[in-house]
């Protein structure tokens, strides 16, 4: 998935870089909140960590402006300690969840996770599609109950295929989800990619759409304990 993190504090934003990186993602990071509002508003996220005390443009306005906007990604707004009108105000504005500082990291990443269930409607931290298993909290792909090596790269590539599974995703969209913003997003790439994600798992998982783009089509997509 692709999440956008929002934070001036240089040390807090590499931690949640590096956290949130590991756990699977891609990640963009903005210093203020001029650079997050232009680039929530331009480019497409499955979440946004977002702080509020933020030079040139605070937290709050930048979320009042998205929403205002149209742009109704998930977004978990991170306040000031005991600070129970910033919740209030960060809620009204359309924030989906807050932690308040100092947090531990490991419950980030799990409200983060919850965002991005609740946006592919996933009850589940593991996803499953027939013979796939894919654990949102470990960054782990079960093929049969067997753990599948994937890259980087696949593993991104798979988990918004399942989590946006019977869509057709572009390859514009896929690459979008796997490069970094400012990195030359190379379309043609994608295909080999998806090449090799094919090869790893059963045949016919995803289906070329030809002219738009690829799909997971297995039928017994689903949640497990959903
Ligand atoms: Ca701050």
């Amino acid at each position: 998935m692709r999440i956008l993190v929002v934070e001036d504090d240089v040390t807090l934003r590499a931690q949640l870089v590096r956290a949130i990186g590991e756990a699977g993602h891609t990640v963009e990071a903005a210093a203020d909140g001029r650079d997050g509002h232009y680039l929530g508003e331009v480019e497409d996220f499955d979440a946004v960590v977002l702080d509020l005390g933020l030079p040139q443009v605070d937290g709050l306005t930048v979320l009042r402006r998205w929403r205002t906007a149209g742009r109704n990604m998930p977004v978990l707004i991170l306040t000031a300690r005991s600070a129970w009108q910033e919740k209030v105000a960060g809620i009204d504005a359309g924030a989906d969840d807050y932690l308040a500082k100092p947090f531990q990291m490991e419950e980030l990443l799990a409200r983060v996770r919850a965002l991005l269930r609740r946006r592919g409607e996933h009850a589940s931290v593991v996803w499953k599609c027939g013979a796939i298993e894919l654990d949102t909290r470990q960054t782990r792909v079960l093929l049969q109950g067997r753990p599948l090596t994937l890259t980087s790269h696949e593993f991104k590539l798979l988990s918004l295929l399942m989590q946006r599974k019977g869509e057709v995703l572009s390859r514009t969209e896929l690459a979008e989800h796997i490069y970094p913003y400012d990195s030359e997003r190379d379309s043609n790439t994608i295909e080999v990619f998806v090449g090799r994600l094919r090869k790893k798992l059963p045949a016919g998982s995803i289906e070329t759409v030809r002219g738009l783009g690829y799909r997971l089509v297995d039928p017994g997509c689903g949640d497990v304990g959903a």
